[in-house]
């Protein structure tokens, strides 16, 4: 392999002075934690980063900076002397590993070095001329050639590359602060956790559990996300709140007309999860809530059941289409696990004709059925906090059926 580094970009150069400085330590935080254990330096420049190879696989390290939120761009480099020689000679070995059938390509060349004794015309002629006339399968294409060499002409040395490979792109996790995810075995739900934390966001998770009315299967699967999207996490780890669900979930059966079940079954999952936000210093709710999905996505019952609650929520998915969701949450390697069959409290004994269109009023008026205030705080106050790293291997399902009891006993 001719590549001996990686030339990293990072976006959005909107940011000014003290962002822009918050934004790098966090990257370079980042870096560092998803690089861990290979073999390679990094080198950190005002506006880009090199990573040098050293005897690393070229390929174990992109599947890591992949992993890295904040990062625009990737192009794997080659180094050589800033000699126009060597630059002409190293040119064609690149172009010769790159281009085996009929291409057009055009060379560009940057000259970061002011002082460097050639224009980049003069540079780009003469490496274009002798690439050329050594490699047959070249044409030249300035306007739109498939191929382009660039060469950028710097003061250590001259830097060559081809392909410009789209990164993660956004921010990185983190640097917006912190936000609790509503989390369900589902596909949306990692999926919006994963485009919060894309777009900066730290996220701890809650995730409501009804067992034994639900199997304890189904709160595994949502410890088995958590594992998948800890790999974008600042520390490869993430919080998880299960909130015990079951008596609330049974004073609902109980209580509630069928059609309006899920509507007020969603508020109170509001509620608690507000309060838990505001423990765990969380600024945010986020959900993988899209309108139109469900009866409990309709804008109507979104209306209804924002209303218990002042936070902010976000919904990274409202206006995605679910075969865009599904790209997502195959792309961070949910999808498998989310498609697994196990009920969780929003899917058993779930009405026949849920309401579409829940009144505010309504809702109000049904809740007064019993009194859910203190079964509310006895949720908070029994949730169990666990952290899940990517390399957690916890089992409940061999511990017992009840995942409170599980938890408590670990
Ligand atoms: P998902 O695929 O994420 O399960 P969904 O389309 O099945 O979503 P709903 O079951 O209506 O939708 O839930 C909407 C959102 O509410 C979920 O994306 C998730 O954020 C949250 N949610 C639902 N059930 C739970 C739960 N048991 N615990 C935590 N959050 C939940
Ligand atoms: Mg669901």
């Amino acid at each position: 392999m001719l590549y001996n580094q990686i030339l990293v970009r990072f976006g959005d150069l909107t940011l000014k002075g003290k962002n822009q400085k918050v934004f790098l330590q966090k990257l370079y935080k980042l870096m560092a934690v998803k690089m861990e254990g290979l073999n390679i330096e990094i080198e950190y420049q005002h506006d880009r980063i090199f990573i040098h190879l050293l005897e690393e696989d070229v390929n174990k390290v992109i599947d890591r900076l992949n992993l890295v939120s904040g990062i625009s761009s990737y192009s794997l480099v080659v180094k050589c002397d800033n000699d126009l020689n060597e630059i002409k000679k190293t040119s064609l070995e690149l172009m010769k590993e790159v281009v085996n059938k009929p291409t057009t390509f055009k060379v560009t060349t940057k000259r970061a070095n002011k002082n460097y004794p050639m224009q980049s015309m003069e540079v780009t002629k003469h490496v274009a001329g002798y690439v050329l006339s050594n490699h047959k399968e070249l044409r030249v294409d300035v306007h739109n050639p498939e191929v382009t060499l660039n060469i950028e002409l710097r003061r250590d040395a001259c830097y060559l590359f081809n392909t410009e490979i789209r990164a993660l792109g956004g921010f990185p996790v983190g640097v917006a602060g912190k936000g609790l995810l509503m989390l369900s075995g589902g596909i949306d739900s990692p999926v919006a956790g994963f485009l919060a934390m894309k777009q900066g966001v730290e996220i701890e998770c809650v995730h409501f559990e009804s067992t034994p009315l639900t199997s304890i299967e189904s709160a595994q699967k949502v410890i088995d996300l958590v594992k998948k999207m800890s790999k974008y996490a600042p520390n490869n780890k993430i919080n998880v709140h299960m909130v015990p669900f079951k008596e609330l979930h049974m004073a609902l059966l109980d209580n509630i007309p069928e059609s309006y079940n899920i509507t007020i079954m969603r508020r109170m999952m509001y509620r608690i999860a507000t309060k838990l936000a505001e423990r765990n210093q969380c600024l945010c709710l986020i959900n993988g809530e899209s309108v139109g999905q469900v009866a409990s996505q309709t804008l109507g019952s979104m209306h209804t059941i924002n209303a218990v609650t002042n936070y902010p929520i976000l919904r990274p998915l409202c206006t995605y289409d679910k075969q865009d969701i599904i790209k997502i949450s195959q792309r961070i390697d949910c999808f498998e696990l989310s498609i697994k069959p196990f009920e969780d409290c929003c899917t058993v004994y779930v009405p026949k004709a849920p309401a579409t269109s829940p009144k505010l009023d309504k809702a109000i008026q049904y809740e007064k059925a019993f009194d859910f205030e203190p079964m509310v705080d006895e949720a908070v106050e029994n949730t169990n906090s666990i952290t899940i790293d990517m390399n957690s291997d916890l089992d409940l399902t061999f511990l017992g059926l009840e995942v409170r009891d599980v938890l408590k006993n670990l």
